[in-house]
């Protein structure tokens, strides 16, 4: 992580713009899917055609309010607006959103490491189309043609906006990580930010610590990893120090983050800001959800990462370390700590879960596949109970989630995974050891290198069907 030199701090503000997930348009019936065939998911009303009305999608309303109840946001009568630009991705030469309405207010997050964001609104409003620069480039100034795809024109969007609060660029991507987990649990959105799922801009200055008053900020467009959300915010932040310490001024402005060439580059200046000449939607009525629909939508949430993680700490024991601490925040963020909880609660060792959940599972799952509770808990006491070995084990899930399910005793006999018994391992050990005298002698002399020779002549000799761990003590007995 960069520092910023002598006593500067950096202030840094996100606005995230999320897709929701509805099967339609916010004001129209289009699909709101991603990857179709440029302009297929279009009609007069997400074309902006003359006469057309909009018609408010209820159950991007009730996604909108599942993130702001997450956010722990206040829920209020909110109205849409028209926001006034004009730019070949829109239209309508104007997007529906929410101004100084907005439908959900004041709210926060909570970091893991316990760091209170402030979270200023969370208010819904339609994307834009997307335009395509060829030539030159990519970007539109030295572009032969742009070309523009309407199909996600009209899909609903929610931007959250946090207070400036962040104080570092890694608390910035902690605070994107965190966003992003939350979305995906109330299931108001997938999260995918190589999709364009989730978008961050982000708003930076310096300051002489702590005391000092703010500065001004630039504000970095469309970083869509967590990883250019730091890389661009460490690299905005010493550009701002150097300027300052050169005696020169920050220009407010929008910028743009050069992900090959690890720089931020003017893309707008505050003189060339639109004047948005917000007005109320003339066309749609203002938006007052019931109290009773509110709590219905609150019993509804399902608990958040937060409190997930926290349930799975408590399983691992005394104290989950700090590897046992990054699987339990990815099985979190993938929606698989079920299988960790099923496995636990079925009396298997909560570590031994949590790995090959955090490890293998999440591996194979992501190559596409499915796996009920109940059979990954029953191959997670066969591994416990010495049946099969840890790479078997393995073996057998990998076969598992690709056919989608099936019984790990038959993947296990069908493979050729017997039990091997004591007996047998001790035998092998000890054919291993006589083979090989000059190395046993070293070894035991205590050329701690050699572990990795014999285990592999044990791991041959019984074609890997040797627990590793058994293997491990008879020579560590062995060897006196
Ligand atoms: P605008 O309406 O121009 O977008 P806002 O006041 O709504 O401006 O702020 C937008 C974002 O900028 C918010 O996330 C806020 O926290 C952040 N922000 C405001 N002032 C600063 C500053 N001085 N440094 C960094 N971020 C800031
Ligand atoms: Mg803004
Ligand atoms: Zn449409």
């Amino acid at each position: 992580m960069a520092e910023l030199p002598d006593d500067w701090e950096m202030v840094v503000g996100l606005e995230v713009h999320t897709e929701l997930a509805t099967a339609t348009k916010l004001f129209c019936g289009c699909a709101n899917a991603f990857g179709g065939e440029p302009n297929t998911n279009v009609c007069p009303v997400c074309l902006g055609l003359p006469g057309s009305l909009p018609v408010l999608n209820e159950k991007a309303v009730e996604l909108a309010i599942r993130i702001g109840l997450a956010l722990h946001c206040q829920i209020a009568p909110s109205v849409f607006a028209r926001k006034n630009y004009f730019y070949p991705d829109q239209p309508k030469d104007y997007q529906i959103s929410q101004y100084d309405k907005p439908i959900n207010g004041i709210g926060h997050l909570d970091l893991p490491d316990g760091t209170r964001v402030l979270v200023e609104r969370a208010h819904m409003e339609e994307d834009t189309g997307k335009t395509t620069h060829l030539g030159g480039t990519g970007r539109i100034h030295g572009a032969d043609e742009s070309i523009v795809d309407y199909n996600r024109a009209g899909v609903p969007l929610v931007e959250i906006v946090s207070g400036p609060d962040i104080r570092s660029a890694e608390q910035a991507r902690r605070y994107a990580a965190e966003l992003r987990s939350i979305l995906i649990a109330t299931g108001a959105s997938d999260g995918r930010m190589e999709e364009g799922s989730m978008r961050v801009d982000a708003n930076v200055s310096v300051r002489r610590g702590p005391d000092a008053p703010f500065g001004t900020r630039c504000e970095i467009k469309n970083l869509n990893s967590l990883r250019s959300v730091q890389r661009a915010i460490d690299h905005e932040a010493l550009r701002q120090v150097m300027l300052l310490e050169d005696g020169q001024a920050i220009v407010q402005e929008t910028r743009h983050w050069d992900e090959d060439a690890g720089r931020t580059q003017t893309l707008r200046s505050k003189e060339e800001a639109y004047d948005y000449r917000y007005f109320p939607e003339p066309d749609l009525v203002p938006l007052a959800p019931s109290d009773e629909q509110i709590d219905a939508i609150r019993a509804s949430l399902p608990a958040m990462p937060a409190e997930r993680r926290r349930t799975l700490v408590a399983l691992m024991g005394e104290q989950a370390t700090e590897s046992q601490a990054d699987q339990i925040a990815s099985v979190v963020d993938q929606g698989i700590d079920r299988y960790v909880i099923a496995a636990a609660a079925a009396g298997v060792a909560a570590p031994l879960a949590l790995a090959r959940v955090a490890n293998e599972l999440a591996g194979a799952l992501s190559d596409g596949g499915h796996l009920d509770e109940d059979t990954m808990v029953v191959l997670l006491q066969m591994e416990e109970a010495g049946e099969v070995s840890a790479t078997q084990s393995k073996a057998v899930l990998a076969d598992l989630v690709a056919d989608g399910g099936g019984d790990p005793r038959a993947v296990a006999k069908t493979k050729g995974f017997e039990q091997m018994d004591a007996g047998a391992l001790d035998a092998v050990l000890d054919a291993v050891i006589a083979e090989n005298r000059d190395a046993w002698q070293r070894y035991v002399e205590g050329d701690d290198k050699l572990t990795g020779f014999f285990t592999g002549k044990v791991m041959a000799a019984t074609k890997g069907q040797a627990d590793g761990k058994a293997v491990n003590a008879g020579l560590r007995q062995r060897r006196g």
